[in-house]
């Protein structure tokens, strides 16, 4: 048996194609463009590429990209005072601050004084509370992501049985409140976890996001499930000092048992900065007091 592979690149495409035209829509209506603030504070190489493709794919969808870059050195009373002007400019629908910061800020209190209608990155507590009790509020990009590609790919999700690897905040957690929502039996493994392969193998389906290359294997697979893998990492490749990206996965011998599964690159990584568009184009329709038909994107 080969395994479908779940093309989250195309799928990323036809999100942010239906977003440009309902940020289209929403110009029209509202007389501005929605806006998205990405605030990057220092140098890190990784950050960069991700806000400059974040400022491009904004614009690319029609909508309005600020980008604010403040040095390392920056006190964090300044950051401060920047989200907190953000929350007021009626510009901004959405509001994200790059991590990780620098050494000197409080992650947790730069996020908490974000204005939880414009926290597209859903990382406030607020938005955490929001999605655990199960109230309209921003869910974190690349959990959602992968929900969404699930939902394409199983129709109702209602009665699997789901294991998430990982308990990360911007992942693990979120995904598996997302999954239970779904009225799956939900599973949360981690690095504590006893006999996970053996926890692994009763899922339907297996969101890995843990950071480490090749891990779940393809004996820990039950036949026919569907697999996610979230996981970046970097490993050497054949030709000499070369690297490749490989998932959390071991994507050749997942491809012989599962039913489906997102490649590494291609899968889950093109689905995080679409979902951050969605988010900003829900924004701005919410800030600006329209309406958007709950099943429009
Ligand atoms: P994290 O380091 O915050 O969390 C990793 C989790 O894995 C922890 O909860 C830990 O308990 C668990 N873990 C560690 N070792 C384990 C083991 N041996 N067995 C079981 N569980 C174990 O990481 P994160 O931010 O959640 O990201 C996870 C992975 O997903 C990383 O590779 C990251 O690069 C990737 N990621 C990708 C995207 C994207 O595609 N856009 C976005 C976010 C994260």
């Amino acid at each position: 048996m080969t395994a479908a592979i779940i093309d989250g690149k195309a799928f990323a495409a036809n999100l942010r194609a239906k977003v440009g035209e309902l940020a289209a829509a929403f110009e029209a209506e509202a007389g501005r463009k929605a806006g998205l603030a990405v605030v990057l504070v220092g140098e890190d190489p990784a950050s960069q590429v991700y806000v400059r493709s974040k400022g491009k794919q904004t614009v690319e969808a029609g909508m309005a990209s600020f980008e604010h870059r403040l040095p390392a050195e920056t006190p964090e009373a300044d950051l401060l005072a920047l989200v907190e002007q953000l929350n007021t400019d009626p510009a901004v629908d959405g509001i994200l601050v790059q991590l990780p910061l620098p050494g000197h800020m409080d992650e947790q209190k730069v996020i908490s004084t974000i204005n939880p209608d414009k926290d597209v990155d859903g990382f406030h507590v607020i938005s955490a509370g929001r999605l655990a009790v199960g109230q309209p509020g921003f869910v974190p990009c690349t959990p959602l992501g992968c929900l969404m590609l699930l939902k394409d790919r199983l129709g109702s999700l209602s009665g699997l049985d789901a294991v998430v690897i990982g308990r990360s905040n911007i992942v693990g957690k979120p995904m598996a409140q997302l999954l239970l929502a779904e009225s799956c039996t939900v599973t949360i493994a981690h690095s504590r976890t006893q006999n996970l392969p053996e926890v692994v193998r009763r899922a339907d389906i297996v969101v890995a996001a843990v950071g480490r290359a090749e891990m779940v294997k393809a004996d820990w697979i039950k036949p026919g499930a569907t697999v996610i893998d979230v996981g970046i990492n970097r490993v050497p490749a054949a030709e000499a000092g070369k690297t490749r990206l490989v998932g959390d996965v071991d994507y050749a011998g997942a491809m012989d048992v599962a039913g489906a599964v997102t490649p590494v690159p291609g899968g889950v990584g093109p689905m995080t900065i679409a979902v951050l568009l969605r988010n900003t184009l829900v924004a701005a329709y919410r800030n600006a007091g329209l309406e958007l038909a709950a099943d429009a994107i």
